[in-house]
């Protein structure tokens, strides 16, 4: 889990859009981060431990010439974070230089056999194996570099995105994929690469998104090669990327978080975009469409997921049963991989992934295939590796969600899965046609909902500043708002490093109530639904117990006013779709804690943004 970016070209200096795609990518990994620079006098690299600025402060005083490189930020899984196991890493005789993206499960048995052979390491990673690996070949076997890699590729088992500079062959760099994301940039005489597209796209909107098993020969003087392991020569669609680079930057807000908690209104319009016929109160999923009858005559639905995707597909889980009737499972895709669950051919199972690289959910999504079942996607990354594995599916295209706690990502999934289930509940005819109006009509007002909750910024900025001395909060809601409940607690957690709790109201009885006093803050979800009178009896015991209560209201209620501590109004929405407006107070609350903490929003500890590791 990292940001690769590579550039190549001959009248550009490579370092200051090395430097800038990093910047860009530096949600990806942050623990370290490095570069290496071809120019006349020879191959550099520089690293340095920590963000990417501080790279840029150690190579103030380096030879940063060069209008071919390399750049990495790292999320260590092997080997600690510290400049000597950053990448870019050298091969022994330093003609060579690569940056990785992954893991190489078989580097200790392949390290064995090189230190064997007299070669010298010089970090603990698993990626510096590869590059030895690769020089080996290369002279023992005196092959081309492009061929050694193909040679070295074949005897290593893992993930990885690499790219390769070589000292020798300064006019090419080489790069290669297998369940780690890729793109290629193509400019005018010039090549860019990247983990995704938001280092390239200032350069050119043309991109190739490597397959898995595809080695880009990047060459001055020649189009874009890319062969597979065999050498066989494949023609890669070159894609016409429409992504701008305000979408990507903050765009005037302090963090990408709070941007992105802003943007909700326009990214659900996006989202339901050419889905919502308003005029007709009519809904169409054309994936879901286009497979009707797989997904009419499945006997149940599997949804695997993880983190703030699964309290999605928590909420996904109530829609579809009570619109569809079909039984749903919801699955934590890191223990389904793991425990043979029963897959039928006669299931279907969606997979959501903000990232669409998601490891767990990627392997889950495999498991599920190889048992015969019809795999349906929700993703956001355009081209990512689950859209590319599943049958068919969504994107909830809310654009690039760089802050690492998602936000916008949460209330584009709940959207499309309400979609997903309005689409198949009247294919199916398990719906009346008043109450599918009805949804339609209300989900499609859901962006002015968002609108309204919002303007309630300051109101829960100043709320944050009176709760930040707790070190522990509850979060109770009950049916749909439930995994709101879930979410609002892992998003302190994420941003603030409190300790939260999501629980169903009424579970507090039967042993959370035992932590209650007067330094607990409760937050409830106490709006008007059908659980309304049963959430103020929850309410009672908390207070009872001199907790303090922070209840989310529908617009205009008295009662619950009488009894919390303090109110956040929500504008009234139909039960099923309160989510997508109850979450929104709740991302703001830790954001404006988190803030009031003085923590870093953005990049919280320990945390990346997209999890491509196990
Ligand atoms: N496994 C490699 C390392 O620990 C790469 C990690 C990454 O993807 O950043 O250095």
């Amino acid at each position: 889990m990292c940001g690769i970016v590579g550039y190549i070209g001959t009248n550009r200096e490579a370092y200051p859009i090395l430097i800038k795609g990093l910047q860009r990518l530096e949600y990806r990994g942050y623990d370290s981060a490095g570069v290496a620079l071809l120019n006349k006098k020879g191959l550099n690299i520089y690293k340095a431990k920590g963000k990417v600025a501080d790279l840029q402060d150690y190579c103030q005083d380096k030879d940063t010439s060069g209008t071919v490189g390399i750049a990495h930020t790292r999320w260590a899984t092997h080997g600690e974070p510290s400049a000597t196991n950053a990448h870019p890493h050298y091969s022994e005789s330093k003609n060579l230089a690569i940056i990785h993206n992954g893991i190489i499960e078989n580097f200790a048995e392949i390290k064995r056999n090189l230190e064997g052979k007299g070669i010298e390491f010089r970090s603990d990673t698993d990626t510096e194996v590869l590059v030895q690996l690769v020089e080996y070949i290369q002279e023992r076997k005196r092959l081309d570099l492009l061929t050694a890699v193909q040679v070295a590729l074949h005897q290593v088992i893992g993930a990885y995105a690499i790219a390769l500079l070589d000292k020798n062959n300064p006019d090419t760099i080489i790069a290669a994929r297998k369940q780690s994301p890729l793109v290629v940039g193509i400019g005018d005489g010039e090549f860019f690469l990247g983990s995704d597209a938001s280092p390239i796209i200032e350069y050119t909107d043309k991109m190739v998104y490597l397959e898995d098993g595809n080695i880009a020969v990047m060459k001055l003087g020649e189009e874009l090669k890319v062969v597979n392991i065999l050498n066989e020569e494949l023609s890669p669609a070159i894609h016409t990327v429409d992504l701008n680079l305000g979408q990507i930057e903050k765009g005037g807000y302090p963090h990408f978080m709070l941007k992105e908690i802003f943007e909700q209104p326009e990214c659900l319009t996006n989202c339901m975009r050419g889905r919502i016929n308003v005029e007709h109160n009519h809904v169409t999923l054309s994936a879901l469409i286009d497979h009707r009858s797989k997904l009419i005559d499945a006997k149940r639905i599997i949804i695997v997921a993880c983190g703030t995707s699964w309290h999605a597909a928590l909420i996904g889980k109530q829609i579809i049963e009570n619109l569809c009737r079909i039984p749903v499972n919801v699955e934590y895709a890191s223990e389904f991989r793991y425990r043979n669950p029963v897959v039928r051919s006669c299931d279907v199972v969606i997979a959501i992934s903000q990232s669409g690289e998601t490891a767990d959910t990627l392997a889950a999504v495999e498991l599920a295939k190889e048992k015969g079942a019809f795999i349906y996607g929700i993703c956001n990354a355009i081209g990512s590796s689950i859209p590319r594995a599943t049958d068919t599916g969504t994107y909830i295209h809310v654009g690039p969600e760089i802050g690492v706690a998602s936000t916008k990502a949460f209330t584009g999934q709940v959207t499309v899965l309400t979609m997903f289930a309005l689409t198949l509940a009247e294919a199916k005819g398990t719906v009346a046609n008043k109450d599918y109006v009805k949804i339609v009509e209300q989900l499609a007002t859901i962006p002015d909902k968002i609108r309204e909750v919002l303007k309630t910024n300051d109101t829960v900025r100043d709320l944050a500043r009176t709760f930040t001395y707790a070190h522990n909060f509850i979060y109770l809601g009950r049916g749909f708002s439930y995994p709101v409940a879930l979410e609002g607690a892992l998003k302190l957690k994420e941003i603030s490093y409190i300790h939260a709790e999501g629980y169903p109201a009424a579970e507090m009885k039967h042993g959370p109530i035992a932590l209650i006093d007067s330094d607990m803050p409760v937050v409830v979800i106490a709006t008007h639904n059908a659980m309304y009178e049963k959430v103020l009896s929850n309410m009672q015991e908390i207070k009872a117990r001199q907790g303090r209560v922070i209840a989310l209201v529908s617009k205009g209620d008295t009662m619950v006013s009488r009894l919390a501590d303090a109110v956040i109004e929500l504008p009234e929405t139909m039960e099923c779709l309160e989510p997508l407006v109850a979450t929104v107070p709740l991302q703001l609350l830790a954001y404006h804690i988190a803030v009031c903490k003085g923590k870093n929003v953005d990049q919280p500890r320990n945390l990346a943004k997209s999890v491509t590791v196990e």
